[in-house]
Order: structure tokens, then C-alpha cells, then sequence
């Protein structure tokens, strides 16, 4: 049975737990997951950091060096630039929920393996399960990938995806997906750069539009 909580609807189960309750125990389940290999070269598993009751979730690859260290997602250089890009759209880190594909580093941030993505990816429908997202915004190809093919978008590489709104269900939920460029492109590329800041403009606009910023 769906009760209805504020503007979401929830099973009795979870109505009785708070969001972060869920999204906390998502995250104790993650801490001690040995369903692939990660777990025997991680330092510290990274399940995803920010506010429960967001209404624009961003989900990134996989953990890097300092994420691995720390146990929160894009705390690196490319986190410093992502924190850059959402003050430009009224937000603090705290404010959006960010996750990532991947909950464990792979070693020396190889790109993750497609029996890592199936292992790992049920977090990641958990949590948006949870949050029950307005918007989600993938960053890089990975997420963007995994996002399309759980709403049956095709998908030919970020290039051609990104800065563009796709109004869609996911998990049973109307959300809209606006793919972009990975923050660690604008570390190496100042093409990439500019076209994230031009896409984070375009969000903006979109988030000032419907009022949720
Ligand atoms: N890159 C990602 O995709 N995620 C992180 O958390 C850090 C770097």
C-alpha cells in the first residue's frame, strides 16, 4: 500500500523510517559490501553524500584517490570544480545529493568493469528510490549510460547527450535527466570546461524556470 509523506508517496515500511534513515542504511549495506572485487583494494567505500530531501541528484563515476581516502564522493580536484559549478546554480554541496555509479575505487581509477556497474548499480536505484529525485544530472558517460538504459534512451557518447533535457520514468517516478560532462574533463580539457559552465547555465535557467532554485 502508497501512503502519501509531504509530496512523496511511500510504502507503510519506509513512511515509517525518515529518508535519511533509508538512505543510511543504504549506506551501512554499502560499507560492507563484498559483491565484487573493489572491496579488497578500497580504503574506504564512498556511498554518496548530501541531502535527502533533494529534488536534483548528480551522479558521477567512481571514487577516485581522495574519495577512496576520505569516503565522500568528489572531494578530489574535480570535486573542487563541480562545488565551482553548483554555486553557479545557487547551490552548496549540502543542498543535492551526489552520488556515483560505483561506490568502490577501482585500482589506479581504471574505468569500471560492466560485472562492477551490475554488482553496484542496485545502490544507486536504491538511493534514487529513496530521494525520489525532480532532476537527474550524470556526469561523464558512465552514469549517463547507466541512466539511459534504465529508461531505454539510446545512447552515443556524452558529446551528443549532453546539455539537453530528457523528460522520462525512472523506477516507476517522472524525472527529468540532464546529462553533462564529467568535472575531471575540465581538469584536462578547457573545451570540456567551458561547455560544462555553459550546461550548468543551461540547468540553471531550467532550475529558475520551475522554481526549485
Ligand atoms: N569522480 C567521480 O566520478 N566520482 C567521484 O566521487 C570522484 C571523482
Amino acid at each position: 500500500m502508497l501512503i502519501s509523506i509531504g509530496r512523496k508517496k511511500k510504502s507503510v515500511r519506509d513512511a515509517c523510517l525518515s529518508e535519511k534513515g533509508l538512505l543510511d542504511a543504504i549506506a551501512a549495506k554499502i560499507i560492507v559490501c563484498r559483491k565484487c572485487e573493489l572491496w579488497k583494494t578500497r580504503k574506504n567505500a564512498v556511498p554518496g553524500d548530501g541531502s535527502p530531501e533533494s529534488q536534483i541528484m548528480f551522479i558521477g563515476e567512481a571514487p577516485g584517490y581522495w574519495e577512496d581516502i576520505k569516503g565522500k564522493p568528489f572531494v578530489g580536484a574535480a570535486g573542487k570544480f563541480l562545488d565551482t559549478l553548483l554555486s553557479e546554480i545557487g547551490f552548496a554541496r549540502q543542498d543535492v545529493f551526489i552520488g556515483n555509479i560505483l561506490k568502490c575505487r577501482p585500482p589506479r581509477n581504471r574505468e569500471p568493469l560492466p560485472d562492477e556497474i551490475q554488482k553496484c548499480t542496485p545502490y544507486l536505484d536504491s538511493q534514487i528510490r529513496v530521494i525520489q529525485p525532480k532532476y537527474i544530472v550524470t556526469l561523464g558517460n558512465y552514469s549517463t549510460a547507466y541512466i539511459f538504459s534504465k529508461v531505454a534512451l539510446p545512447f552515443s557518447g556524452i558529446t551528443q547527450a549532453h546539455g539537453k533535457f530528457y523528460e522520462t520514468s525512472i523506477l516507476g517516478m517522472r524525472v527529468t535527466i540532464f546529462p553533462t560532462f564529467h568535472p575531471a574533463a575540465s581538469l584536462y580539457s578547457a573545451k570540456y570546461k567551458e561547455q560544462l559552465i555553459r550546461d550548468f547555465g543551461t540547468l540553471r535557467h531550467e532550475l529558475e524556470q520551475k522554481r526549485l532554485v
